[in-house]
């Protein structure tokens, strides 16, 4: 689904509203024998709707992941549609983690950064390059 095709699920008043940002996190399969990790790239689409609508109503987050979009209303929800088993052994023992870029300039992006499976990423990049080097999950 393109953004102009999630947004016209919307009520007209909501359209103007909606703002989309790229983003990634990576997943980590604990199977000892399997260990894989990937990085899975998905657009969050923020639609805010009318309050004098809706009284009360919060912010939508429309995801595209590999196959799925779906609505959430916190990073929590968020997670649990991106959770996905591992692609490669099926195991649901799977960790996610959300990419945490903390800005440092004196240490410059490379393959540390680039292969990394954690989720705090230091350096010039702010977690842009976070793991782009693993597989797509
Ligand atoms: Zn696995
Ligand atoms: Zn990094």
């Amino acid at each position: 689904m393109t953004p102009e095709q999630i947004a016209a699920q919307f009520p007209t008043n909501d359209r103007q509203y909606v703002q989309t940002s790229e983003n990634h996190v990576t997943l980590v399969c604990k199977n000892k024998p399997c260990k894989r990790a990937g990085r899975l790239e998905y657009t969050a689409i923020y639609v805010t709707p009318v309050l004098a609508d809706r009284p009360g109503s919060t912010t939508y987050i429309a995801l595209q992941g590999a196959d799925r979009a779906a609505y959430a209303r916190d990073r929590y929800e968020v997670d649990r549609i991106l959770w996905t088993p591992c692609p490669a052994c099926g195991s649901r023992n799977v960790d996610l983690r959300r990419v945490r870029g903390i800005r440092n300039d004196d240490k410059a992006c490379g393959p540390r950064c680039r292969n990394a499976k954690g989720g705090d990423c230091e350096c010039s990049c702010v977690g842009a390059n976070h793991g782009a080097d693993l597989r797509a999950w």
